[in-house]
């Protein structure tokens, strides 16, 4: 099951997209992600796996008591095609280790920019928020001019390279949040669970939320099915309160 994760690419956004690149216990072991987690906590008794019924009981007692170490055994490594926006929000975690592409290095191509499917409005009561739409058609005449400004600056870009300017100042005429950007992240289970609560929370942009829901719902809570089940009762529930 867990190896089926394993290179699984998953859409997002209109042209973004992230993938599982490898994980730790890799599939091939044998061992589960849940059971790695329960095998690390024994360790504290010098024992091992007890059967399943006392080995998940086990790891919701782990979880429910912020006994959070064991659950730092388990590692995820993903690939991940984002707007710059998602980017700027996702390295403010930390406990991630990043390596990204170079825009010094690689040149951007002209489908590189993230258009959204919609304008949302901004929130009344949250400054940082939105909410709603915008009518139609005022939505789809912006949209327009978006897409304008995206062709003017990739343009501009081009004409900058062109004249032989550098890489890294040519990118000065790019629209700077919704770049697609391609990066690889490693994070263990538990800081993962820390980014998910953030991320999926329904305060966050959008733009970050869809690739936190998309690691839950299809590498986080496949690879983990007790964590996930744990996770929800304790500390999304606890979230919701
Ligand atoms: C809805 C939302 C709005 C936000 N708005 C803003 C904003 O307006 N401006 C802004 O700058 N940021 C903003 N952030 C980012 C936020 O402040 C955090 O930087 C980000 O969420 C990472 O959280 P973290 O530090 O807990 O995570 P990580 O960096 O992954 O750290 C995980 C945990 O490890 C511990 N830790 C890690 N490093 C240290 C350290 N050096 N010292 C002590 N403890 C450490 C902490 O307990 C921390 O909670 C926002 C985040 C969200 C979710």
């Amino acid at each position: 099951m867990t190896s089926e994760l394993i290179n699984k690419r998953v859409p997002v956004l209109d042209k973004g997209w992230i993938e599982l690149t490898d994980m730790l216990p890799h599939p091939n072991t044998g061992i589960s992600g849940d059971l790695a987690i329960v095998n690390a906590a024994r360790v504290s008794f010098l024992g091992e796996s007890k059967g399943e019924e006392a080995d998940k009981k086990l790891l919701f007692y782990l979880l429910r008591n912020a006994h959070t170490s064991p659950f730092e055994m388990v590692e995820f490594k993903f690939r991940v095609h984002a707007p710059l926006v998602t980017w700027w929000q996702w390295v403010r975690h930390r406990t991630w280790n990043f390596n990204a592409q170079s825009g010094r290095y690689s040149p951007f191509d002209e489908s590189a920019f993230y258009v959204p499917g919609v304008w949302r409005l901004q929130a009344k009561d949250n400054k940082q928020a939105s909410e709603g739409e915008l009518d139609p058609e005022t939505n789809q005449a912006l949209m327009q001019k978006l897409l304008n400004h995206y062709e003017q600056g990739y343009a501009l870009y081009q004409e900058a390279l062109q004249a032989g300017v550098a890489k890294e100042m040519a990118r000065f005429f790019l629209p700077g949040f919704s770049v697609y950007y391609t990066w690889v992240a490693k994070v263990d289970a538990h800081n993962l669970m820390h980014f998910l609560r953030l991320r999926m929370a329904a305060d966050a942009q959008y733009e970050i939320r869809v690739y936190a829901q998309a690691i839950y719902d299809n590498f986080f809570a496949p690879a983990l099915p007790w964590t996930a089940e744990a996770f929800e009762k304790y500390i999304l529930k606890s979230r919701q309160d």
